[in-house]
């Protein structure tokens, strides 16, 4: 069987799990935690980066961060996972969905200015696949009308818009670190902030509310409750985990891009002659292998795709289901169609993706299918 997703070990992990065991220091904050902070703050350019236990915790972050209060708004597409709505809709937020573009689904930023009202507070981009939205269109309608950017930047990695890495380019950016990811952790992920004003708090937040981090640096001489806050940092294990990964990301996002091309490569005729769509090729640096997915033509196509790589031992899935369609928020949707939100939902495909895929068997297999 070959499966969507194999979760890819460097080797080092669990040698650095014991090294901090051995350190006797396994909580939060500690060294791991700050090598991979480093790590991320001078490859990627971000002004301050924490680690979290998940990217819907760094989400929730950027929530509180971001002050949102009940009635506020804020604007998002709907083809997106679960977290990207949810982290701002526990802050009280009502979340206004826009539509996907036609041709991939990233949010159109085209649609952003006419859903503005004077209770927006925010943007939430997603950088679906690691394809960069239109950042530069993004930011000035955000300066424009004094709105915070948020990047969800799950699945976008070691990907850049016009040189910038994607989630330096927000006021803050949230990462994940999820087994399915191309870096991984198990659960973690990671808050990037790239706005001085918000560094302080967020330290804060990410310690229960506490100045603990501070004091750790000996800024001050005791720590106490100060904000609200959760705990939102991972143990030093977590930590060990992904620094093994971070330390192979190079090697990670070459055999990755490998598979990618070599799917775009063998899959392009077929598709065409299927009437299938392809995932674009999106300019070389703002792809990072993340996933690669097709459109089929119906939702029945697709079904039979899936059947027919399931009869030859190969999983592929689908997802999302539109937000704005979801059992949870579709009550508080205000019954805009989101034409190309519920394409993707009907319609998107994707491969098996993963660093010791043997990508050969899958463009086989699936290049024998017609229909
Ligand atoms: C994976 C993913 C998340 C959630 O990440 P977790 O680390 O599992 O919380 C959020 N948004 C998007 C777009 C994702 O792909």
């Amino acid at each position: 069987m070959i499966p969507f997703n194999k979760p890819y070990l460097t080797g080092k992990e669990t040698a650095y799990i014991e090294d901090a065991v051995k350190r006797g220091k396994i909580s939060g904050n500690g060294d791991y935690t700050k090598k991979c902070q480093l790590f991320f703050e001078e490859r990627f350019g971000f002004k301050k980066a924490l680690l979290t236990t998940s990217c819907t915790d760094a989400l929730e972050m950027c929530a509180i961060l971001a002050n949102i209060k009940p009635g506020d708004e804020v604007i998002m597409p709907s083809f997106t996972f679960v977290s990207t709505a949810l982290a701002f809709i526990r802050q009280g937020a009502h979340v206004v969905f826009a539509d996907s573009h036609k041709n991939n689904p990233n949010i159109d930023e085209t649609k952003i200015e006419d859903l503005i009202t004077s209770k927006t507070k925010a943007i939430v981009v997603v950088h679906y696949a690691g394809m960069a939205c239109n950042m530069d269109v993004i930011m000035s309608i955000a300066n424009n009308y004094n709105l915070l950017v948020i990047e969800d930047a799950a699945q976008a990695i070691c990907s850049k818009y016009k040189g910038k890495p994607l989630g330096s380019i927000g006021h803050m950016a949230a990462f994940s670190f999820h087994e399915t990811k191309n870096i991984i952790s198990g659960e973690g992920g990671l808050l990037a902030i790239n706005d001085d004003k918000f560094i302080e708090r967020s330290e804060i937040i990410w310690e229960k509310g506490t100045n603990r981090a501070a004091f750790f640096r000996d800024e001050i001489n005791k720590y106490e409750w100060v904000d609200t806050g959760s705990s939102f940092l991972p143990s030093e294990i977590i930590a060990a985990f992904l620094w093994s990964q971070l330390e192979n990301i190079n090697q990670i996002q070459t055999k990755r891009l490998e598979h990618w091309h070599f799917y775009y490569t063998n899959l392009k005729d077929w598709a065409k002659k299927n009437s299938i769509e392809i995932m674009p090729l999106p300019k070389k640096e703002t792809n990072n292998a993340h996933m690669f997915y097709l459109v089929c033509k119906s939702e029945a196509q697709r079904s039979a795709i899936i059947n027919h790589l399931n009869t030859n031992n190969i999983l592929a899935v689908f997802h999302y289901v539109s937000l704005h369609s979801s059992a949870y928020y579709k009550q508080k949707h205000d019954g805009r169609n989101l034409p190309n939100s519920d394409k993707f939902t009907s319609r998107l495909l994707r491969l098996p993706m993963f660093y010791e895929l043997v990508v050969k068997n899958v463009v086989e297999k699936i290049s024998e299918f017609n229909g």
